[in-house]
């Protein structure tokens, strides 16, 4: 059947030897026999991980701290923390995502009775809030002895004041560990606002508040691990000194490290990969980036758990520019996919994923997972903040091997310390406002579970083996094809509103 009837088998599509992108080619539709709604689009990311959404957000530092981490594993997909930063600080954001309990806040603000009635203002200026547990010494570390709240203190004129004279010295607590329906139980009979949770030197460890309870959303598609906490990754370098980095991150829990290089098939990689596998064998690594046969099967010989493909495809990337080693996306993902199938380690296609469209085309050439960048650096949840350029509301987003964020990270890491001329890789740019991941995230799984429906398959296994039966059909887009598929021969139009942005 291969290229006759309807539209060609992907081995047919990929035998040309010219490479092709994501637009390059459209998926052909199938019979329909189930609703949207029933089709499951979970997967393995690693040999061992398995997710709800086939969804992971780039180690970069526009794109993935512990906010983003905490909110791709509540809704079903991962986040990998970025390492442009020191140790200490991408440990935090690790233990974040691994200690974050919906609904428990785990690392309350505390003072002590020496504070002043004006601390507590400034808290409520940056923060929102004004109950605030009082302990000891002022760290979580001393003992709890009160809480202020703001209506302790609301009247008072002189903010100069110590807590001590207005905190309130009989706290209701409940000991760490308990439910949160417990907890929600403890809340509803005393009428209290928060409910400090206390270890048995009677410290506070965590906190839950009335109000998150009112608003607390339900996450049926939360990635977790055998003791129900939040998934999280990390990314590290082929670097000697980033062993020490992975030591203290396997501390708080690690699921997942990502060895982060451009061009994956190295003798450091490879030593690396040893190196983890022995020393943690728990652990499972994805290996990077490839984009040919070769590389894939050397990196899975040395170990790897997974593979993340694409060089040079990022929307902020100038690598094919620069040093011009890489391939073409569609084509990479189809080839690295086939070489890991044979062995059973997924492929996770990183970078030019622009549209909802493209992720399915990805899972579709054998993925069984995408990484994003620029579509989630616009979201609430990535760090940076909002800006305005006119009527247009932006986010800051740059490549990992841009002038500014190699600056900020330390070039060395970047570059071997002899290197007189530095070659830049990457650029720094902005993206729109995308809202909420809460709302985006969803919208991206939706838009996928209607691309597998309309291609006839109910699960991602089922569009794979479909894929290698040649029963998936393609079809090459011409360019004046690619414009057809595009909103075209209007005036002008309206963009379709963003979810979550009204
Ligand atoms: P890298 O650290 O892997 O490589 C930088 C240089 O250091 C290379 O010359 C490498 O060979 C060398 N090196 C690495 N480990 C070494 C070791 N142990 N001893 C001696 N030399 C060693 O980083 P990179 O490839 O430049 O990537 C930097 C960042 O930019 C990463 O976040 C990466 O994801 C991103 N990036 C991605 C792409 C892409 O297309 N996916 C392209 C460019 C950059
Ligand atoms: P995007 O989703 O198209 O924005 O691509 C994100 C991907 O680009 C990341 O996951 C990295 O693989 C890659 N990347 C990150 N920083 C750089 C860079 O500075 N140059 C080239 N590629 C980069």
């Amino acid at each position: 059947m291969t290229g006759s009837g309807d539209g060609i088998d992907a081995k047919s599509l990929f035998q040309a030897q010219s490479g092709l992108t994501y637009d390059d080619f459209i998926l052909l539709p199938d019979y329909i026999s189930f609703g949207v709604n029933d089709v499951d689009v979970s997967t393995n990311i690693t040999r061992e991980i398995r997710l709800n959404l086939p969804f992971v957000s780039s180690p970069m530092d526009t794109v993935t701290e512990s906010e983003m981490a905490i909110y791709m594993a509540l809704l079903g997909g991962i986040g990998i923390i970025h390492y442009n930063n020191s140790i200490e600080e991408q440990v935090r954001h690790v233990e974040r995502a691994k200690r974050f309990e919906n609904g428990f806040i785990t690392d309350p603000i505390v003072l002590g009775p020496d504070n002043l009635i004006s601390d507590v203002d400034k808290i409520k200026e940056e923060y929102g809030f004004s109950s605030i547990p009082i302990t000891e010494d002022g760290t979580r570390k001393g003992k709890l002895i009160g809480i202020v709240t703001g209506r302790d203190i609301d009247f008072e004129p002189n903010r100069k004041l110590p807590l001590r004279g207005f905190m309130t010295t009989e706290v209701v607590t409940a000991p760490k560990g308990i439910t949160l329906q417990a907890a929600n139980d403890i809340l509803r009979r005393t009428k209290k606002g928060k409910l400090p949770l206390v270890d048995k030197q009677g410290r506070v460890v965590s906190m839950v508040c009335r109000r998150d309870l009112i608003t607390n959303e339900i996450y049926p598609l939360a990635s977790k691990d055998k003791e129900k906490r939040l998934r999280v990754g990390a990314a590290l370098s082929t670097h000697e000194d980033d062993k020490n980095r992975l030591a203290e991150l396997m501390k708080v829990g690690l699921d997942v490290v990502v060895i982060d290089s451009s061009q994956g098939d190295s003798i450091y990689q490879a030593n690396m990969i040893k190196y983890i596998k022995s020393k943690y064998p728990e652990l499972q690594v994805i290996a990077g980036n490839v984009v040919v046969e070769r590389q894939c099967k050397r990196l899975i010989a040395a170990g790897a758990d997974a593979l993340r493909v694409g060089m040079g495809p990022g929307s902020i990337c100038i690598t094919q520019e620069t040093v011009a080693v890489g391939r073409p996306q569609a084509s990479a993902v189809y080839h690295c996919a086939r070489v890991g199938r044979e062995s059973g380690v997924p492929v996770i296609a990183d970078g030019g994923i622009s549209s909802a469209g493209h992720i399915a085309k990805a899972l579709a050439l054998g993925a069984s997972g995408v990484m994003m960048g620029s579509l989630l650096a616009g979201t609430a949840e990535s760090p940076g903040e909002y800006f305005y350029e006119g009527e247009r509301r932006l986010k800051r987003y740059r490549g990992m091997a841009s002038a500014e964020a190699m600056l900020a990270g330390g070039a060395k890491r970047y570059f071997s310390e002899k290197d007189k001329i530095k070659v830049v890789q990457g650029v720094e740019g902005f993206v729109p406002d995308r809202g909420s991941l809460r709302t985006f995230l969803p919208y991206l799984a939706q838009c996928l579970r209607h691309s597998l429906q309309e291609v006839g398959c109910r699960t991602l296994a089922e569009m794979h083996t479909a894929l290698s039966d040649s029963k998936l059909r393609f079809e090459r887009r011409s360019p004046s094809a690619q414009r057809e598929g595009g909103v075209h021969s209007l005036h002008g139009y309206k963009q379709p509103p963003v979810p979550g942005i009204s």
